[in-house]
């Protein structure tokens, strides 16, 4: 006979909620990273080190210069919903920022072993704890969980330990090492293009090996030089679209390839809107149409494109997982976007023909 389950509805302990509900935010290694580059570009740094262990499953360590974290805020820097950065929900609107949900650090310290070293520039020295669900712990040597005195720079240091330690689940959907590896540097380049007079660099730790370098004073084309090399970089094509504030637009500025550059492998586009990198699937469908007369069947363009949009027609409160975006006027802002493209390939294509008939 089976076993009668008592069905009585109880609350769940609190500790399997936080795990559950992190697991729900930070979904894979790149996602935690992206969440901490957002971080130290907030902190106003502008020289940021990866080092990375087993695809950020063993390590996952971000190292900025930024304002670093006042001492007294370290007991609350792990706690939901605890932010320097949003106070009314009014500001939303207005939000600069990357974070404001305060929400990252919590997740990430309910799935992982995570410790800080951090010094603000008014500190003598830095300080240095270690995290668990949420609050500070014990070192794992034992001790006072209180942050201990160390050297260190200005800055912050955020160090994840055995990411998903604690929920088999996720580590059995992740994708191969590598390949979690490869999804991080992919990240990291993004921001990289976009952040400039930030530095960048990402490595395998214990390797000297730099998967990417981008110096603080380098331009966006070298940057993208730099990440996809030279056969991308020499025939960027520079996009502006007009400012139009009657359909939300306020900007839009960034490179295309030109019909010169043909590739078969197409390189994922690189979208911010807001300063957020996001993916926005009918904007990547719309400009490649506009190649499709101008490349090699199945030969794709490199895009890159920064677009501010009106803030009150986006809505940023999305998920952290969330990166498909929607705005306001999307046919449009697109349609202005593909113009623009469309104007710039036609021309070079007729001076093109031009020369070659002289
Ligand atoms: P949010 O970014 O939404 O505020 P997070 O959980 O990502 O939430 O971070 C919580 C807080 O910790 C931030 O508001 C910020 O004050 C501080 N913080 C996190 N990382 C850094 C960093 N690298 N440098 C300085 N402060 C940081
Ligand atoms: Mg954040």
């Amino acid at each position: 006979k089976e076993a009668i389950v008592e069905r009585r509805i109880r609350p769940l302990d609190k500790t399997v909620v936080n795990r559950i509900a992190a697991g729900e935010v930070i979904i894979a290694p790149s996602n935690a990273l992206k969440e901490m580059l957002e971080n130290s570009i907030d902190a106003k740094s502008t020289a940021i080190e990866i080092s990375i262990k087993d695809g950020g499953l063993k390590l996952l360590q971000i190292t900025d210069d930024g304002s670093g974290i006042n001492k007294d805020d370290l007991p609350l820097l792990c706690e939901r919903f605890a932010t320097s950065k949003l106070t009314k929900f009014e500001d939303l609107q207005s939000i600069s920022t990357y974070g404001f949900r305060g929400e990252a650090l919590a997740s990430i310290s309910h799935i992982s072993h995570l410790s800080v070293v951090t010094k603000t520039s008014s500190d003598e020295c830095a300080w240095k704890c270690y995290y668990l669900d949420g609050k500070l712990v014990p070192p794992p040597t034992g001790g006072s969980s209180e942050p201990r005195a160390v050297a260190g720079r200005d800055g912050t240091s955020i160090i994840v330990e055995d990411l998903f330690y604690n929920v088999p689940s996720r580590l059995r959907t992740l994708r191969s090492q590598s390949e979690e590896y490869a999804r991080i540097v992919d990240v990291t380049s993004s921001y990289a293009i976009h952040t400039l007079n930030v530095g960048f660099s990402c490595k395998k730790q214990g390797t000297n090996k730099m998967d990417l370098v981008i110096r603080s004073g380098m331009s966006q084309k070298d940057r993208i030089r730099s990440i996809y090399g030279s056969g991308v970089a020499n025939e960027l094509m520079l996009v502006d679209v007009n400012t139009d504030l009657d359909i939300g637009l306020n900007k839009c500025h960034g490179y295309v390839t030109s019909c010169n550059y043909t590739n078969k492998k197409s390189i994922k586009p690189v979208f911010f809107i807001n300063n957020r990198l996001v993916v926005c699937e009918p904007l990547k469908r719309a400009i490649n149409q506009v190649y499709v007369t101008y490349l090699p069947k199945g030969h794709k363009p490199f895009m890159y494109l920064s677009l501010e949009i009106d803030p009150k027609n986006v809505d940023v409160n999305v998920h952290p997982t969330k990166r498909e975006v929607r705005f306001l006027n999307e046919e449009e802002i697109i349609g202005r976007i593909t113009s623009a493209i469309e104007e710039k390939l036609s021309s070079l294509d007729t001076s093109r023909t031009f020369l070659t008939q002289q």
